[in-house]
């Protein structure tokens, strides 16, 4: 069935939408009552916003008894434009991008039910170092793992690899802990997950990513998405961020053969781009642009493919902005929507949620998981991280070498005698809990805290008898 995006039911969570003109379609689309129908829009209005929200707590602000509540709830899944406002919402990415996926897979109810099963996101983490020294990176300087680390390392990741399940080609990533392109042996890594149908997404500062390395490990060429983050629009910038001199050039020139080789080659491998916009920093969106028109011009056959488009939130406690820099940032982003729609028309961005609820007119609170919310017995169901020494870490920021505190979050070691969801099984059946202090909530990186929030939402659910509700949305 297809939904018009100018339905006044499937738009009535947006903010500058008719909540009457939706009440009064939905009453004649499906016939209910005035006063439900007024309860429908109000809770598609709700989930749209803050998804959330526990169910005893929507059913309090609106007033309604348990059994009413029951019966509202079977209602809106009746319609399918109100599932659709709830997903187009200022939140909806929260849903459409994260929650809903792992719904689909049982994911949740995997983690909720202590069940033993492979997680269905697996990180390697192989590199040794890196060669940035990042103002907001967590990593210990000096920290690396040894060289004599990497063979019997790259060994304990082939075998992750051979056990991977292979019914979604997309569960595996390469990232860090440390830059993945220090490590010599990944192109063969790669080629050997390629060989089973896994497309792995490598994140990478690109640093590295140079001709020669590229002929070094052809098997890089069998990555399914090569995504870069980039610190900065000039030398400077980089240098300032990274403590790196002359880095932006040396990306930039790697990206640019990068993109000449891959339309050469005919390869499949796609590109993307990680930008964060610094406080204050939105006047440099336009120069983003540039720097993509620069990067396609090297390949026009072969345009960059994407883009991930975050707001720097450390700092702020509350994760709010200031208005005036709200609305500064808000004008920015339309004004870059329009110029990369015409200069790069064949980027896909995404926004993020945060930044796509602000292009919304809405002021998106992050989930701010706290080490009072945080699970001890986090999620490995749903997300798994793997180093060179085997080590699987509970959180995706955890997986550095000699962070203080990260190895009360190593789930397990996989080696010889244990496979990766061996480690699931020890650490879930041993019902192990790892009591968060304070600090720990910065282990976990976006996915975790949205994954974190979602499941104390279930589990709250749970507990005040709404089983077969449980979540709102599946
Ligand atoms: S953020 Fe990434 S590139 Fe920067 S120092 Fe940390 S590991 Fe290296």
């Amino acid at each position: 069935m297809t939904i018009s995006s100018t339905d006044p039911v499937a738009i009535c969570s947006l903010p500058d939408s008719d909540p009457r003109s939706a009440v009064e379609a939905l009453r004649h689309r499906a016939p209910v009552m005035d006063a439900d129908a007024a309860h429908l829009v109000e809770l598609a209005r709700v989930f749209g916003n803050a998804p959330f929200t526990p169910l005893e707590e929507a059913r309090r602000g609106m007033g309604a008894d348990r059994a009413g509540f029951a019966r509202l709830i079977a209602r809106f899944r009746e319609v399918p434009e109100l599932r659709a406002a709830v997903e187009a919402g200022p939140s909806g990415q929260y849903w459409t991008k994260t929650i809903l996926p792992l719904e689909r897979r049982g994911v949740l109810d995997s983690v909720v039910e202590n069940r033993v099963v492979p997680p269905a996101s697996v990180g390697l983490y192989p590199g040794p170092t890196c060669m940035f020294r990042c103002h907001f990176c967590v990593r210990v300087t000096g920290a690396r793992y040894e060289a004599s680390e990497l063979t019997p390392g790259n060994e304990r990741l082939a075998a992750v690899i051979d056990g991977m399940p292979t019914d979604d080609p997309d569960a595996l990533y390469v990232s860090g802990g440390l830059e993945p392109l220090t490590n010599p042996g990944l192109g063969e890594l790669v080629s050997r997950a390629s060989d089973r149908g896994l497309r792995i997404t490598m994140y990478s500062n690109a640093f590295a990513l140079t001709g020669t390395t590229l002929n070094r490990q052809p098997g890089l060429w069998d990555l399914g998405a090569v995504r870069v983050s980039l610190y900065g629009l000039d030398d400077q910038e980089y240098e300032d961020t990274t403590g790196k001199a002359k880095a932006f050039t040396r990306v930039r020139d790697n990206l640019r053969r990068f993109q000449a080789l891959r339309s050469e080659r005919d390869s499949t491998v796609r590109l993307g781009l990680n930008y964060l916009i610094l406080p204050g920093r939105a006047d440099r969106l336009p120069a983003l642009v540039d720097y993509i028109a620069d990067l396609d011009s090297a390949a026009p056959d072969r345009p960059v493919d994407f883009l991930t488009l975050r707001q720097d939130y450390s700092g702020r406690d509350d994760g709010m902005l200031p208005e005036d820099e709200r609305s500064r940032l808000q004008e920015e982003l339309h004004r870059f929507a329009a110029l990369a729609a015409e200069r790069t028309p064949h980027l896909n961005i995404d926004y993020g949620y945060a930044l796509h609820g602000l292009m919304s007119g809405v002021d998106a609170v992050l989930p701010r998981i706290t080490p009072e919310t945080m699970r001890p017995t986090a999620h490995l169901q749903a997300a798994a991280q793997v180093d060179i020494r085997g080590d699987v870490y509970l959180y995706r920021e955890a997986g550095f070498p000699d962070l203080a505190g990260a190895d009360r979050y190593i789930a397990g070691r996989v080696g010889p005698d244990a496979g990766l969801v061996d480690v699931v099984s020890d650490f879930v059946t041993s019902e192990r809990r790892v009591v968060p202090r304070p600090g720990d909530e910065y282990f976990m990186d976006g996915y975790d805290q949205v994954v974190t929030a979602r499941l104390n939402q279930i589990e709250s659910d749970l507990a005040a008898g709404w089983g077969a509700d449980r979540g709102f949305l599946r």
